[in-house]
């Protein structure tokens, strides 16, 4: 494998998906199945990838309001061995020109491939990028020279939220989208320090609020 996006063992991927991204800037991460895609259990074939409402325009919307855009997503069905990378690639491409057809654009993208239950090469427990460990976000974050203490995440799992804590993000966000309904019942055991932890519909409600607020200019 000598794809460059991928490394520590063909495990990881991390790829930067546009070269003028402003730095220094805090970021949206997004968990990608169930918040920017509907969840499509080991989503692998291009022709699954759907849209879920308002995602598109949102993160548009960050697009031209400066703010990097980033997709961070656990791909276990790997390490299971569903789908390979070559799988992994088409669905990226697919997203990448569904969200270009709507005047969007992700900045970069990390993906883990390690499960503690996954085939021989992608058998790792506990993986530092695999949520909800932070490992991808940190990556991401030097990558584009993210100001992560202002940063900002949206998921629909409890590992994603957790992850966001770890990292130290300004705020985490549970969509209710994907797996989101029922993992909402979660988020007050989360132990968040100085994270803000909160749930909402769907990605598409939270970023002009967040232009609003957290990231009035
Ligand atoms: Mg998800």
């Amino acid at each position: 494998m000598t794809d460059p996006r991928l490394f520590d063992g063909a495990g990881c991927w991390l790829e930067r998906l546009a070269t003028d991204v402003p730095v220094g800037r805090p970021a949206l991460f997004l968990d990608r199945d169930g918040v920017i895609v509907e969840e499509a259990h080991y989503l692998s074939n291009p022709a699954d990838v759907r849209l879920i409402a308002g995602a598109a325009e949102a993160i548009a919307r960050c697009n031209g309001s400066r703010i990097p855009v980033v997709a961070i997503t656990n791909q276990s069905g790997i390490a299971r061995g569903y789908y390979d990378w070559t799988d992994f690639a088409a669905v990226q491409a697919e997203l990448i020109a569904r969200l270009a057809a709507a005047g969007a654009r992700l900045d970069a993208v990390a993906a883990c491939a390690y499960h503690d239950t996954g085939s021989d090469r992608y058998r790792v427990p506990g993986h530092a990028w695999r949520k909800p460990n932070p490992g991808m976000i940190h990556a991401v974050a030097d990558l584009l020279q993210v100001d992560l203490a202002r940063s900002v995440l949206v998921g629909d799992k409890r590992s994603d939220i957790e992850a966001g804590i770890a990292a130290g993000l300004a705020r985490c966000i549970l969509v209710r989208t994907g797996y989101g309904c029922t993992e909402e019942e979660a988020l007050p055991y989360l132990v968040a320090g100085t994270t803000a932890v909160t749930a909402t519909d769907r990605l598409g409600d939270v970023v002009a609020d967040l232009l609003a607020t957290d990231w009035r200019a």
